[in-house]
């Protein structure tokens, strides 16, 4: 008699395409919120660098907001002074130890390693999205 044992993970894991998290999509955030992060991850925002990167003419690369940068997403999101002061208010206001982050794989990095129960990473990560969301509308 044959004995096959099947690794169910071994397979899924050679099988099925791993969830980049470009394609995440959260149900507890506002459909437009989840498009806005899937062309944040992917770096398709018509940013200023991206525009001038893809061969548009633009006046000029440097950031629309403090005009001392190149806007990359990182500058205008996370190291542009008025996103520091968002992100300095935020972090009083939820009360959390956030980092300093300048870029979003900072951000990201200090995220996935929070140890703490799964309601209030889902609100923290629910809140950072709708903060990055704020600073692409009204910057
Ligand atoms: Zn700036």
């Amino acid at each position: 008699m044959i004995v096959i044992t099947i690794d169910q993970n071994a397979i899924e894991e050679r099988l099925l395409p791993s969830l980049s998290p470009s394609t995440w999509w959260e149900n507890f955030i506002p459909k437009k919120v989840n498009v806005f992060m899937w062309k944040f991850r992917l770096d398709r925002l018509l940013l200023r660098i991206n525009l001038a990167t893809r061969g548009i003419n633009v006046a000029s690369i440097q950031c629309h907001v403090c005009n001392n940068q190149l806007e990359s997403m990182d500058h205008l999101f996370f190291v542009c002074e008025t996103a520091n002061n968002l992100w300095s208010r935020i972090k009083v206001w939820i009360d959390i130890d956030m980092p300093s982050c300048s870029s979003w794989y900072d951000w990201w990095q200090w995220f996935e390693n929070i140890d703490q129960r799964h309601r209030k990473k889902e609100k923290i990560y629910a809140i950072g999205t709708a903060t990055l969301w704020l600073l692409w509308r009204f910057l």
